[in-house]
């Protein structure tokens, strides 16, 4: 039982204790109010778990559209970082070995070791 429900229920109890001293009519009015709110805090309860399921469908639905996109979007992604016009070919100077490097590597670096022959090739003009 939620501790709405329960607080309804002390307070039905409450209203039956003074319900000795009272007159009926005030006690008829209490015990319709405290029926009109428990019908609410049902019908809260009720939106709460329809929230919660709905919640949980969401989630689900976000989950399989990311899969999704990862299907439909990541190929294309993939591609991109193999994009040759991301590349310059650089001759090495001593073993004549030609180098794809990163156009990046190219603007940050002022040189490069060449993998073959260990040469240090300037990439600075
Ligand atoms: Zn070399």
């Amino acid at each position: 039982m939620s501790s709405l429900m329960s607080q309804i229920e002390s307070v039905k109890t409450a209203i039956d204790k003074i319900g000795q001293f009272a007159n009926s009519e005030e006690k008829d009015i209490l015990i319709k109010l405290t029926g009109i709110i428990e019908e609410m805090a049902n019908r809260i309860e009720k939106m709460e778990n329809i929230q919660g399921e709905i919640n949980e469908y969401v989630t689900i639905l976000d989950e399989n559209l990311g899969n999704m996109e990862d299907e439909i979007y990541g190929f294309e992604e993939e591609e991109e970082e193999f994009d040759p016009f991301d590349y310059v070919d650089i001759k090495c100077s001593e073993c004549g070995e030609i180098l794809a490097v990163e156009k990046e590597l190219i603007n940050s670096e002022k040189s490069i070791i060449c993998p073959n022959c260990h040469n240090n090739i300037s990439i600075k003009n």
